[in-house]
């Protein structure tokens, strides 16, 4: 398994976590030096993790709502987690037009109304990052498919929920800085 065998290579512990697409047997078999059922659990063994802060229930979702995941909430009172909402401290208003990048590179983020947010975006990544690198974050836990945090697969900029592969700008920003990221959904 490639992850667990990378994590061998570079002499690092590995975390294999049950909610993905491989079970606890084969994470075992693999060679993964912990395995997780729940979020929460990862917490009991790194120091410190990041998390987006609409999956510990702030109400900062572009529709403003939240996407609770009680385990991470638990986590979160018992100081074990810092949480970020990049686009909320990028200056972006609660609730907001909903965006999608638009292209990479070069970088363009726009709103359902066609207002180019990259500015906000880039503003709101850096300055989570800061937060992240204070914290000394090195495992995170993001919603999937936003256009900041998401990582395994964006919406397309058609805004008619059509998937492609990419990453949320906080999300490749953590994975440059050497952050593990995992996905939640809701
Ligand atoms: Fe949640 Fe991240 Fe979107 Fe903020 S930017 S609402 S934390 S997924």
């Amino acid at each position: 398994m490639l992850i667990l065998d990378t994590g061998y290579q570079a002499d690092m512990e590995t975390i294999g976590v049950t909610w993905g697409f491989r079970g606890r047997k084969e994470l075992e078999d693999a060679g993964a030096n912990f395995v997780v059922d729940e979020p929460f659990e990862i917490g009991e063994i790194v120091l410190m993790i990041g998390v987006s802060a609409c999956l510990i229930g702030e109400n900062c979702t572009y529709s403003g709502k939240n996407n609770l995941v009680l385990g991470l909430k638990r986590l979160y009172e018992l100081g074990e987690v810092v949480c970020v909402c990049p686009e909320v401290m990028g200056g972006l208003s609660t609730p907001r037009n909903p965006a999608e990048i638009q292209s990479v590179e070069p970088l363009l983020i726009t709103t359902n109304q066609q207002v180019d947010v990259t500015k906000e975006y880039l503003e709101g990544a850096k300055k989570a990052m800061s937060i992240f690198l204070a914290h000394d974050v090195k495992v995170a836990i993001f919603k999937i498919r936003s256009p900041s945090c998401g990582c395994d697969g964006i919406y397309d900029g058609t805004f008619s929920h059509k998937l492609i592969d990419g990453q949320g700008v906080f999300a490749k920003m953590c994975e440059e800085h050497g952050i593990k990221v995992f996905m939640r959904n809701k």
